[in-house]
């Protein structure tokens, strides 16, 4: 058998490699139409909670301009700084993450608020993009729970001036609908710039109007689809915000929705807030109850602001708290 020349066999090894590696960017960069999606792919990250499907949908990569002008106390600042600098965090704007929880059991398909809706743009809107990349379609959705009516959370569930999922029941709870439909919705402990409110609050009650046709009231301690879902109010950062405990077998996973907008300051001091709530005094109750008791109970949490795909637990430490991710697990 003749043995190849030196020469020949590199050549030959080189040219199949640059074969097998044109083809591996191929595969990561399969061509599409050019106005699918032009601007990124879709973040999606699957796990499971005991038995049950589930992912965490990125709707968008924000960065909130003001920094920690937007957090209270001022006095506080020096502290923040101070944190922010010890874990090596970039002073001026604050991430802001957006993570839609999906969760899939036999027939049902439920969402945790929607993402910001409306069409994809460069940095946000990518939820309807995450759901249809794992083969979810709208019709397929058959719940949808809104933790409260900012538009990051319900807005998606909305497309068109119609229910983006016309199949699924809207969840909320009830001081949700009477804050923004009272006459005048009381924003005077807010932080918040007023500017934007009349038409946050137009908004919100359009928004509500077309789901009302799918809209189910809950009650704090309500608990659906068999014990799957436990909805647990927590006030504060809106009236009627909401919290969802998810239940399977031994597991669960505690959804902390707008308890927390970043993931150094709201642990490292429960006190601290940020001018989104309309309620800072309220919200700091509320953070502090649930922080003490997924603490105590080390339960599995997941964040709606936190650094994506926002699965993690809460550790005591020091004076406060420290909001430790769960390290990445490949799906087998
Ligand atoms: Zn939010």
């Amino acid at each position: 058998m003749p043995v190849p020349d030196r020469r020949t066999f590199i050549g030959t090894s080189l040219a199949g490699l640059a074969a097998s590696f044109s083809q591996n960017a191929a595969a990561a960069n399969p061509p599409g139409p050019p106005d699918a999606s032009p601007f990124r792919s879709p973040f999606v990250y699957p796990f499971l909670i005991g038995e049950v499907e589930a992912w965490s949908i990125s709707d968008a990569n924000l960065m909130l301009g003001e920094g920690l002008d937007l957090m209270w106390p001022r006095e506080a600042h020096p502290e923040m700084r101070e944190v922010m600098g010890n874990h090596g965090e970039p002073e001026g704007a604050l991430p802001l993450y957006v993570n839609v929880l999906v969760l899939r059991k036999d027939k049902e398909v439920i969402l945790f608020d929607a993402g910001f809706g409306g069409p994809v743009r460069p940095r946000l809107g990518w939820f309807a993009d995450g759901l249809k990349s794992i083969g979810i379609a709208p019709d397929d959705v058959t719940a949808g729970f809104l933790s409260h009516a900012h538009s990051d959370h319900l807005n998606g569930f909305v497309a068109d001036g119609k229910p983006a999922f016309p199949n699924a029941a809207f969840h909320v709870l009830p001081d949700e609908l009477a804050f923004w439909r009272a006459n005048e919705p009381d924003f005077s402990k807010s932080k918040r710039a007023k500017g934007p409110l009349p038409k946050m609050i137009a908004d919100a009650r359009k928004y509500f109007d077309i789901l009302e046709p799918n809209t189910e009231t809950l009650k704090d301690g309500d608990q659906l689809f068999g014990g799957l879902v436990t909805v647990h109010a927590a006030p504060g950062h809106t009236a009627g915000h909401a919290c969802f405990r998810i239940t399977s077998g031994d597991d669960e996973l505690l959804h902390l929705m707008d308890l927390a907008h970043h993931h150094l300051l709201m642990f490292a001091d429960p006190n601290w807030t940020i001018a989104f709530d309309h309620d800072p005094e309220q919200s700091v109750v509320t953070r502090k109850k649930f922080w003490a008791e997924a603490a105590a109970k080390r339960t599995r949490c997941f964040g709606f602001h936190l650094p994506w795909p926002g699965i993690g637990h809460i550790l005591p430490e020091a004076n406060g708290y420290r909001w430790w991710p769960e390290a990445w697990r490949w799906q087998q």
